[in-house]
Parts: C-alpha cells; structure tokens; sequence
C-alpha cells in the first residue's frame, strides 16, 4: 500500500481559519512595506469595484493561506492575475506575509493584494463564516417581464411641453397673505 504521508489541508471557501483582519492592520503593513498613499486607493478600488474574486483559504498552524483573482482592468475578459497571501496571528496580532502577484510589480505591495486585503477585512467586518458568492447576471432571477423605470416616457417635441410650477407651501401662504393671484397651470 503507497502511503500518501499527512496531506495538505485543502483549499476551500470556508473562512473558519481567517484571523480578524482590521483596516488599521492593512495601514500598518502598507506603511511598513511603504506602499505609496496611491496604490492604497487603487486597492480599495478593485475592493470596492469587485476586482478581486474566487477567493480560496487554506488552514495553516498560525492562520491561514489566501489565494484568489483579481481582474487586470476594466477588460474583464483579460486573463486575471493571481494572488496569494498569509494570514497568521502573531502576539495577538495579525500579521500579513507571503504576498505574492502575478503582475508586473509581483512582489505582493501592488495594488491587486490591497484589494484582496480590503475585501477579506469586508469578510470579517460582515462575519461571514465562508466565502459569499458573487451573483452573475446569468444567474439571477430572469427580471425581463418586469417593466422598466422608464416605460412609458418617451420623446417629446420641447414646444408641447407643459412646466409646472411648484410651489412650497409657505411660498403659497406667504403669496396669499400679499394677496397676490397665482396663476398654477
Ligand atoms: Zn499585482
């Protein structure tokens, strides 16, 4: 019988092992590796834009392993980059390690891991307990038989227009108390 000795834990979208990263946690790694102000707003950005996805944790003793993707740009389609990172509890403390990218500047401070870091501080922020899954539009309810906002309205020639004018009520007490006749069309 082959014996396979202690396998490797496997990656999965559990968030078990994830320490409780903060955004003052990030700030200190971006300040020690000297991240310029920059690509710290950049990261947030493929964070906020939805960049970064397919997220996988991996267990270790002192944390846990992070990989995932990140979208190089607006183009989509383009193949995306790879990350990977640690996260392990030092002292109490959270300690980011093993950055690495697949990008140019590869060396895990480009703006792709601070995404990946701002989206895994969002997990621990919102408790999940695993990896929530990004709903494509392909696979959400079909919404074509509901009626858009703007059926209904369609173009008009500016001369058949009708402006109304609106007023507040206090304009209108005010107007009355002048005995002034207001014309509402
Ligand atoms: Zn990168």
């Amino acid at each position: 019988m082959i014996s396979c000795g202690p396998s490797l834990p496997q990656w999965t979208l559990s968030l078990k092992s994830l320490p409780a990263l903060k955004e003052k946690d990030i700030e200190l790694w971006a300040n020690q590796s000297r991240i310029p102000k920059a690509v710290l707003t950049k990261g947030y950005g493929n964070f906020a834009e939805s960049y970064v996805h397919d997220v996988e944790v991996r267990t270790a003793i002192d944390g846990c392993c992070v990989r995932a993707k990140c979208f190089k740009s607006m183009k989509k389609n383009d193949p995306p980059h790879s990350l990977n990172l640690k996260l392990s509890i030092i002292d109490g403390c959270v300690k980011i390690s093993e950055c690495l990218c697949s990008c140019k500047a590869g060396e895990g401070d480009c703006n792709h891991i601070l995404g990946l870091l701002y989206l895994l501080h969002h997990y621990c922020k919102c408790g999940y307990k695993t990896v929530p899954t990004l709903q494509s539009k392909t696979s959400l309810k079909q919404t074509w038989h509901i009626p858009a906002r703007t059926d209904g309205i369609t173009p008009k020639k500016y001369r058949t227009l009708i402006f109304k004018r609106f007023l507040y009520q206090n304009q209108l007490r005010d107007q009355l108390k002048q005995n002034v006749f207001v014309l509402m069309v």
